[in-house]
């Protein structure tokens, strides 16, 4: 196994439930991400019910509120020692390779044999810059997400976040809450309400059985796995962070950044139709609570209790489109003098020398059983297996499906 995040952990407590001998290899310390990778006032976007592993749950006194950064690292690292993970750290792999009908696995302090590799490195190791960022101007100071720590960082002056996905709206607000003005760049993004008819709107997608949904019954995978994510935060009250909450505290929206020519950033133009789209998936999703409520869904055991709680259907406002946006904004001008690229994640596999990774980057599976090389399996990919799968509470179905694979794996590959 590579990786002690939550996924490498979930799975390696499956993997002990079979007495599958393993190691779970970790470059740095379990809950790696979480400790170094993480701005300071990150709180998980899922409420705490959902922190729920193999044989491990939040057991808190706030079901419904939303863990801190250093609690989600006392609940990962609590869970490692809780299943007595075999887990040795500061363990980078560095090369993988094919050898002898299993694998050769190199770390810093020595090599291993394995017959089967089970790839839990994360989805977000990288934070992505797009390449327009080159033609940025000196004078403005740029910050990946996984750069960015806290508004003090930044230099006095306008800052330009890029990209309103849940990493975009997150941070835009805190920069603007520090007293600087703040330009947002909006491209595709899914809006989300925080509460819907009285529960949490993650609670609806997991109670209804949305991120149930598997990756084989998806019509198009490609596009579902590249999804950005919802504009959501967790705080203690529940708030809706959404483009008109954003505009309302003073955020200036902008399109998405097309280009930086001569010192100029270019946003196209278009948020009407951009607003609308994002408008209407949000009241698809919404219908489709209702029809669930109506439907089985009432009777069901989580809900039949609390059925009757939830509130009426609601329908929220669209999303305001501003009288003007500007087109351009000229970055030499003193105007903007830092930029936050929100502009997403992406896994690395530069230590991956087995030929399973596509020109994109992208690892190359079939519902976490990688293509073209046995026994090598991934977890923690966005819907590797359902919907749920990058989070948290979506590892345990996850990691039952591959370590049943695996152990059909050895079973044959002992009696061939
Ligand atoms: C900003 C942000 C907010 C998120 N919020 C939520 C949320 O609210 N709720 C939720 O459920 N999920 C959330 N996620 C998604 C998801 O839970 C994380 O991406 C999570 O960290 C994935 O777990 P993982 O175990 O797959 O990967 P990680 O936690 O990234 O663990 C991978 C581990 O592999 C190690 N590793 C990587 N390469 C090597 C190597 N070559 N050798 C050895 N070790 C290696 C890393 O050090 C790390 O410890 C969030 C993600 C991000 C980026």
């Amino acid at each position: 196994m590579i990786g002690a995040g939550h996924a490498g952990l979930a799975t390696s407590r499956v993997l002990a439930e079979r007495s599958i001998d393993h190691v779970v290899l970790e470059r740095g310390e379990v809950a790696n991400s979480w400790r170094r990778e993480r701005w300071d006032s990150l709180r998980l976007l899922t409420p705490n019910e959902q922190a729920r592993l193999p044989g491990h749950r939040y057991d808190g006194t706030d079901p419904g509120g939303y863990l801190t950064m250093p609690e989600v690292i006392a609940f990962v690292a609590g869970y490692a020692e809780k299943i007595a993970a075999p887990v040795r750290t500061h363990a980078p792999v560095t090369s993988v390779t094919a050898a002898g009908g299993g694998y050769r696995v190199a770390t810093d302090n020595g090599e291993l044999h394995c017959r089967t590799l089970v790839i839990a490195s994360g989805a977000c190791n990288a934070a992505h810059v797009p390449a327009v960022r080159s033609a940025v101007p000196d004078s403005v100071t740029c910050f990946s997400a996984h750069d960015y720590r806290n508004p003090a960082q930044l230099p006095e002056g306008g800052t330009l976040v890029v990209g309103a996905s849940a990493t975009g709206v997150q941070l835009a607000d805190e920069i603007r809450r520090s007293g600087r003005h703040v330009v947002l760049s909006v491209g595709e993004h899914v809006r989300l309400p925080r509460i819907y008819r009285g529960r949490d709107v993650l609670w609806w997608m997991d109670a209804s059985g949305v991120w149930n949904q598997r990756y084989d019954e998806i019509d198009d995978l490609t596009r579902a796995r590249g999804l950005p994510s919802p504009q959501l935060v967790g705080t203690p009250e529940h708030a809706t962070l959404d483009l008109n909450t954003l505009s309302a505290a003073g955020v200036e929206l902008v399109g998405r950044l097309s280009a930086i020519r001569d010192g100029r950033a270019l946003f196209s133009g278009g948020l009407r139709n951009l607003f609308a789209l994002a408008d209407l998936k949000m009241e698809r999703l919404l219908d489709t609570f209702d029809e669930w409520a109506r439907g089985g869904g009432a009777s069901d055991v989580r809900v039949g209790a609390r059925g009757a709680e939830l509130g009426e259907p609601e329908r929220f406002e669209p999303t305001r489109v501003p009288e003007r946006s500007r087109l351009e904004l000229d970055l030499r001008s003193g105007e903007i003098r830092s930029i936050v690229w929100a502009t997403g994640f992406r896994p690395e596999y530069g230590w991956l020398h087995v030929p399973v990774v596509d020109h994109k980057g992208h690892l190359r599976h079939d519902g976490g059983v990688v293509a073209d090389a046995p026994g090598i399996y991934a977890i923690g990919l966005p819907v590797l297996r359902r919907r749920k799968s990058t989070f948290i509470v979506g590892a345990e179905d996850d990691a039952r499906d591959i370590v049943a694979h695996l152990a059909r794996h050895l079973d044959e590959t002992s009696s061939a």
